[in-house]
């Protein structure tokens, strides 16, 4: 069984209209759990990075398996107001209304090869916040790397017009 089969799909979740696309199966399956974290340290393994940034909340879930399986530190990127230490923030439009993320400003230092991560990219527009914020830090971003990409949506290309390298494990319609 492949990590797209353990996914599951709840339609209208959150609401009406969208298909969500959940990781709680992938990870209660033991094999699934360590399929996913294996597939990226494959990837990985051979590739200067010194920090992964993983994105409140399932990036997190993926992002420190993969950074303590690499033996490089972890960082999180988390919702606003969440973070005790001094932080610095990005403000980005959401489909009505705009959401805000943030990280401490001594998490990254300038010239670190940063790996993001996050369960999912859908419109790009959170992977891309995060993006603006590491690179505010100085911090170079090796790839952006996913679970789940919805190609339709857009995310990926907003990405790599921005010049970034995405990875996604697998990809649904
Ligand atoms: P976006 O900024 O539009 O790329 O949305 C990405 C964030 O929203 C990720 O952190 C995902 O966890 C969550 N998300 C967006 N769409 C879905 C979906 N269809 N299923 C599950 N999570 C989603």
């Amino acid at each position: 069984m492949t990590i797209k089969s353990r996914v599951r799909t709840v339609p209208h979740y959150p609401k009406q209209g969208i298909m969500f696309r959940d990781i709680t199966t992938v990870l209660k399956d033991p094999v699934g759990l360590r399929a996913t974290i294996d597939e990226l340290v494959r990837r990985y393994k051979d590739v200067k990075i010194d920090k992964i940034a993983g994105i409140e909340s399932r990036g997190f879930i993926i992002g420190t398996p993969l950074a303590y399986a690499l033996g490089v530190g972890f960082v999180p990127i988390r919702k606003k107001g969440k973070l005790p230490a001094e932080t610095i923030g990005h403000d980005y439009a959401l489909e009505y209304g705009t959401d805000r993320i943030e990280i401490h400003t001594d998490a990254i230092s300038k010239g670190e090869k940063v790996l993001l991560v996050d369960d999912l990219i859908a419109t790009g527009g959170t992977a891309e916040a995060a993006v603006i914020l590491i690179e505010k830090m100085g911090g170079k971003i090796v790839e952006c790397c996913f679970m789940i990409d919805l190609p339709d949506i857009g995310g990926r290309a907003r990405l790599e017009k921005r010049g970034h390298k995405v990875f996604a494990l697998c990809e649904f319609e």
